[in-house]
């Protein structure tokens, strides 16, 4: 059975009301998670959280009103490759590492794993590769962040062998294998949020969790079907699919097929 370890790498504060509809006008903490997966036959990493150079690429000029819209606070201890490298674990000690989508809060520690395979959705960085300025900004993607190389390193998940889900795991019904983790890690598109935004169904010893990334700020948004506020529709690639797996999100916390775990959870 899969292992899950949660490190956070940094946070951002917003008002409670644009992530939850009716939560408030309160500043919030939302952290950004990062989770490293391992099996009896490698490790994977699911998203790298901030980093310093987020700090650097959103300091000044246009992107600096990424960090308007949601201030940030990192302390260079906390960057995920020092996390790892205090549990013994260096970048070369990764299968791969997994990009659940490519907003700045999940892809700023990449160049800390240069060279590390990346598996994302093809078609979703295929959707975001050349944006560049405001087309860029736009979708919440800082092209600082990416290393040198880094197509070399791509494997897109819709290459990957397609498997039926366990029934238990309804609506969601089929997926991407992951390669060599023996059927423990399955990929699925969790469209709406952003462009090729994907979650990670793992097999632990408690069931299955499904790394949902943000499909949802808050847990109540899946439970309850409370969406966050039209404000936040703007950053939304599409707002009617986010919807749709909203509602498929809460049929399988309903019937509990698996525990949900999403990026930002925490502040309400
Ligand atoms: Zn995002």
């Amino acid at each position: 059975m899969a292992k899950i370890t949660v490190f956070e790498a940094g946070w951002c504060t917003h008002v409670a009301c644009v992530a939850l509809k009716g939560a408030g006008l309160a500043s919030c903490r939302f952290p950004s998670r990062a989770y490293l997966i391992e099996t009896a036959r490698g490790r994977w990493l699911w998203d790298t959280g901030y980093a310093q150079r987020f700090l650097d690429s959103t300091r000044s000029g246009l992107f600096a009103w990424y960090r308007r819209i949601t201030p940030v606070h990192f302390d260079a201890s906390a960057a995920l490759v020092l996390q790892l490298r205090e549990k013994g674990l260096r970048p070369g000690d990764l299968n791969a590492v997994m990009l659940s989508h490519f907003h700045g809060d999940h892809i700023a520690g990449l160049k800390d794993f240069a060279g590390v395979p990346t598996w994302l959705s093809g078609a979703g960085w295929n959707e975001t590769r050349s944006l560049r300025g405001l087309a860029a900004l736009r979708q919440g993607f800082i092209p600082d962040l990416i290393p040198a190389g880094f197509e070399s390193s791509l494997l897109a998940m819709e290459s990957f062998e397609t498997i039926e889900l366990a029934s238990s795991l309804a609506p969601f019904a089929r997926g991407y294998l992951a390669p060599g983790a023996d059927g423990e890690i399955v990929l699925v598109h969790l469209p709406g949020h952003a462009a090729g935004h994907m979650g990670a169904f793992v097999n632990t010893d408690e069931g299955w969790v499904l790394l949902a990334a943000d499909a949802a700020w808050s847990p109540r948004s899946y439970e309850e079907l409370v969406g966050p506020s039209r404000l936040a529709h703007v950053i939304m690639q599409d707002s009617g699919a986010y919807y749709r797996t909203l509602q498929d999100l809460h049929q399988l916390h309903k019937a509990g097929g698996a525990r949900i775990c999403l990026t930002h959870e925490g502040a309400l």
